[in-house]
């Protein structure tokens, strides 16, 4: 029996949420390991994460605490990646190095950005996410990359797509960005400069085990599966049931849903109709070093299963034994789909050589597939309505629901660590 505030989910949310609070909570989670989507597997030498994990600080809170919690186990790195398209490898963002595009490309896209509606002064802002992309980055871009790599990723149609929750993750380049970088020195000396971090040893879990010591009261293996909220309970699938006081859950917001008590039936069915993307995270040991120069690579092409590719070994040489090359790769696919993994790690493996990133001689000695269920929230005319009538309704029953799943948004680390201390101050106040 718990009191004060109970936690669901260990994730980087619910231990942000744990850590800023210090004391009276109790967070419970359904895995046997914590860190949710933070985990970093060892097989046969080399460290995966779930994906790539790259921890983008731009919050001034956050990049202390990350610094302070992995104690100089921390890198800043320069961002290194591109896109490959039509054969060619070019820079990362696509609409603004054009540069070396074969054909027409590079000229297509210049000048479908000066003629883009977006341009014009007082132009009313499309709704839908294909229209906004047309809108903003004009004709080429939307036809060379922007409509075929987000149609991959999304699997569902663009034009029934909104744009709030992802707009501000698309960066629209200013004019002389776009210039520049459809000539040979404006693509290579292109001010982008994005950075990111990423510990040096040990993988992403390394920030999962700088937390810990701050999250004592933390049960594993215990899945909520009620909750009441008029007698402020939750129940485990071990039989074991926590009162609270507070409520944070960062469980993914469809199915805490289902697990609360005597929910009206207009907010069970919003919530049953939320719409989401799982993906495939293809772990690869080759057995060759620095297969690519790259951080990751983006892969619009239809010719390609997998929408990104990235080179783990290129953030931390710990990734991956010396002489050897470890890639993940992404495919995403409508939830339930079930694809053979070794099906799925074929196709991908065909694709890396006909990109020319492998070659046919090379070996691959690790091949891991996991299926993340909860991959990307899907923006469309439903979640419009529904997301507010949904968190409106748990706001009204105490509940917090936090994190990329939990709030059910497209967010990273840093959203999900200043998530959870606006949670766990709240819970103070
Ligand atoms: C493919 C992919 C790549 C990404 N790359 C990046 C990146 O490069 N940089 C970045 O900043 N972010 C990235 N993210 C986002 C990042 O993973 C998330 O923002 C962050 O991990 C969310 O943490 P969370 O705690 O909200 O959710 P989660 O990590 O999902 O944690 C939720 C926890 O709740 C537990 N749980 C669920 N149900 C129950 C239950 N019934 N009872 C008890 N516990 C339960 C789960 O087991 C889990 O541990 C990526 C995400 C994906 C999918």
């Amino acid at each position: 029996m718990a009191d004060g505030t109970v936690i669901i989910g260990a994730g980087l949310a619910g231990l942000s949420a744990a850590y800023h609070l210090k004391k009276g909570f109790e967070v419970f989670e359904a895995d046997t390991t914590p860190g949710g989507l933070l985990q970093t597997k060892e097989v046969g030498g080399y460290k995966f994460d779930r994906t790539g994990h790259l921890l983008h600080l731009k919050d001034a809170y956050v990049r202390g605490l990350v610094q302070g919690l992995l104690k100089g186990n921390l890198k800043e790195h320069a961002r290194n990646s591109a896109i490959y398209s039509k054969g060619v490898f070019s820079g990362y963002p696509f609409q603004a190095n054009t540069y070396g595009l074969p054909g027409d490309a590079a000229r297509e896209c210049v000048e479908g950005f000066m003629s883009a509606p977006g341009r014009s002064a007082g132009a009313a802002e499309p709704e839908n996410f294909r229209d906004w992309i047309l809108h903003h980055m004009g004709e080429g871009i939307a036809r060379h990359f922007m409509l075929p790599y987000n149609a991959k990723l999304w699997r569902y149609p663009l034009e029934d797509m909104s744009v709030e929750g992802i707009a501000p993750y698309v960066p629209i380049p200013a004019v002389d960005d776009i210039k520049r970088g459809a000539t040979k020195e404006g693509a290579e000396g292109l001010g982008y400069n994005a950075k990111f971090f990423y510990p040096e040893r040990g993988g992403i879990y390394s920030l999962v085990e700088a937390f810990l010591p701050f999250v004592r009261q933390l049960s594993l293996g215990q899945r909520a599966v009620e909750i009441d909220a008029e007698r402020r309970t939750v129940s485990f699938d071990t039989g074991y049931t926590a009162w609270y006081d507070d409520l944070i859950s960062t469980m993914p917001l469809p199915e805490l849903i289902k697990i609360i008590k005597d929910v009206p039936k207009d907010i069970r069915d919003a919530a049953e109709r939320l719409r989401y993307v799982s993906v495939y995270d293809i772990s690869l040991g080759v057995a060759r070093e620095k297969v690519s120069p790259y951080h990751w690579v983006y892969f619009p092409e239809d010719c390609f299963p997998f929408y990104r590719a990235g080179f783990l070994d290129n953030f931390s040489p710990d990734a991956a034994p010396s002489g050897c090359s470890a890639l993940y790769v992404e495919v995403s696919h409508i939830p339930g789909d079930d694809t053979p993994p070794g099906a799925l790690v074929e196709s991908v493996l065909a694709g890396l050589v006909k990109s020319g990133i492998l070659t046919e001689d090379d070996e691959v000695p690790v091949r891991d597939v996991y299926d993340i269920k909860y991959g990307y929230v899907v923006f469309d005319a439903h979640f419009k309505a529904a997301h507010p009538a949904i968190t409106g309704w748990l706001s009204s029953k105490g509940i917090r629901s936090i994190g990329r799943y939990g709030a059910w948004e497209y967010s990273g680390m840093e959203e999900a660590i200043l998530e959870g201390r606006a949670a766990a101050e709240a819970v103070r106040r």
